[in-house]
């Protein structure tokens, strides 16, 4: 019998294999087997008997900005990592940028990390910035645990952030493969975005228009460039446009080490119904046509698209104003990324064993934390959402954990309930109430996590 303090059992529990009826027994924070449905729990272990609940590995969401500390009045940690354990996700990988200072440098690191560290209710780790004038800060930041380097090709909408002109980025992205990191990039190209009609004022198409297709597939066919000549391994951030997929795939089949994820308002939310001066729905690049979510969805079904992450990126409500040219954008969608992507997934036929592995497994693996997150098996750790897929609920603003309740998905239906969030063996959430926070903060070289102790006493319950 393996170790177990605590025993959760299901009927429907997603495993690397397949849904099946499973008992996952836990110890000392970690999984220790996955066991037929029936076997009697060891002596001493706790049952949690979930009945048709289904059992997935908590979420881990590599696309986050915290932007904390320096414009906490937009986002917080606190109030970050509450709504994605609200949300069912158990990681998340903050964006060096919008908080003040941005992640660039190990002093900065060192500071982000300081203010996360006893507010955490969930696992954060972070991403380092790479910017045209701290190419020696590369490696430090890379040794000492970030997960790689977010790049801007172009301006990213804080000052403090300046994106990576062509010989920057060839610059930068040598060196971080000089020491086998990952660089993610924002890649819309300036030129063509300089180059579209800018017309401002509240019209989302006059918005859509200013944010064109051929920006992103022009910015993503140089990077892809780029990352075969050196060799380096790209990850290309917030794919929106349909346009860059063919190239994509293409290089994909080459060989080049590039991945891509996309965003739950890509997938469920359209530009054709965004009414005018909602600048709740404003991101970059932008919610676009019907027909491209379509293209989106079809390269999630053939592996072209790797993930599918938040980029959870809210301000303070009176940013959101109503001329798209000005506003602040980012939509915020940590709360409610699982059950979007599941409402829309299962119109399309897809079952939740591929939103877990767009959400979990891919992205757990992008970052190099398989070892320890994205599924459920022997050995990770018992980081869980327990789920009512077939739940439906409307999203009342006033429901949501995030600072500022500014949400695209207001009076929405969606279809899944997040019963209960589990951080290593223990239950951060139930029925709407959190535990103190206990999130850990994860860094690219912790590795795998260690044996589990052997349980020494009664877990309280
Ligand atoms: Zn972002």
């Amino acid at each position: 019998m393996p170790d177990a303090e605590l025993v959760l059992r299901s009927t429907r529990v997603i495993t690397p294999g397949g849904m099946r009826a499973a008992s996952v027994a836990v110890a000392g924070g970690t999984i220790t087997a996955v066991l037929p449905y029936d076997a009697g729990p060891p002596a001493g272990a706790r049952l949690e008997d979930l009945g048709d609940d289904v059992l997935l590995p908590g979420l881990v969401d590599t696309h986050v900005h915290v932007n904390d500390p320096g414009r906490t009045e937009w986002e917080g940690f606190s109030t970050a990592t509450r709504a994605a354990a609200a949300g069912g996700i158990t990681t998340l990988i903050d964006m060096p940028l919008n908080s003040l200072p941005p992640t660039t440098t190990v002093g900065h690191l060192r500071t982000k990390k300081q203010v996360a560290a006893r507010r955490a209710h969930i696992d954060v780790g972070f991403w380092g910035g790479a910017l045209p004038d701290n190419l020696a800060d590369l490696r430090p930041l890379h040794d000492a645990g970030v997960f790689g380097f977010k790049a801007f090709l172009s301006p990213s909408g804080v000052d403090e952030f300046p994106h990576l002109g062509r010989e920057h980025l060839a610059r930068s992205m040598a060196e971080i493969a000089g020491f086998g990191g990952l660089l993610v990039v924002h890649a819309e190209d300036p030129h063509r975005l300089a180059a579209a009609p800018q017309r401002g004022g509240p019209k989302y198409a006059d918005f859509l228009a200013s944010r064109p297709h051929d920006a992103e597939a022009t910015a993503v066919a140089h990077l892809v460039e780029q990352a075969e000549r050196l060799h380096a391994r790209v990850h290309v951030l917030h794919l929106s446009s349909g346009e860059a997929l063919p190239l994509i795939a293409v290089a994909k089949a080459r060989g080049v080490p590039v991945t891509v994820e996309t965003c739950p308002h890509y997938l469920t939310l359209k530009a054709e119904e965004v009414p005018d001066g909602a600048s709740e729905f404003k991101c970059c690049p932008p919610i676009r046509e019907a027909a491209n979510q379509d293209l989106l969805w079809q390269a999630l079904a053939d592996g072209t698209i790797d993930c599918v992450v938040t980029d959870h990126s809210p301000s303070t409500a009176d940013l959101k104003t109503d001329d798209f040219a000005t506003a602040w954008g980012g939509v915020s969608g940590l709360q409610l990324s699982l059950p979007a992507v599941w409402t829309e997934a299962r119109t399309r036929g897809h079952d939740l064993v591929d939103v877990v592995r767009w959400m979990s497994a891919h992205t757990a693996r992008l970052v190099g934390l398989d070892a320890r997150k994205g599924a459920i098996e022997a050995g990770r750790d018992a980081d869980f959402a327990v789920f009512a897929p077939d739940d439906t609920f409307t999203v009342d603003p006033a429901a949501l954990q995030h600072r500022n309740r500014v949400t695209a998905y207001a009076g929405r239906t969606l279809h899944g309930v997040v019963r209960s969030t589990w951080l290593r063996g223990e239950r951060i959430l139930a029925d709407g109430e959190f535990a103190e926070p206990r999130g850990r903060l994860l860094g690219r070289t912790d590795g795998p996590a260690p044996p589990p102790e052997r349980p020494t006493r009664e877990r309280q319950t």
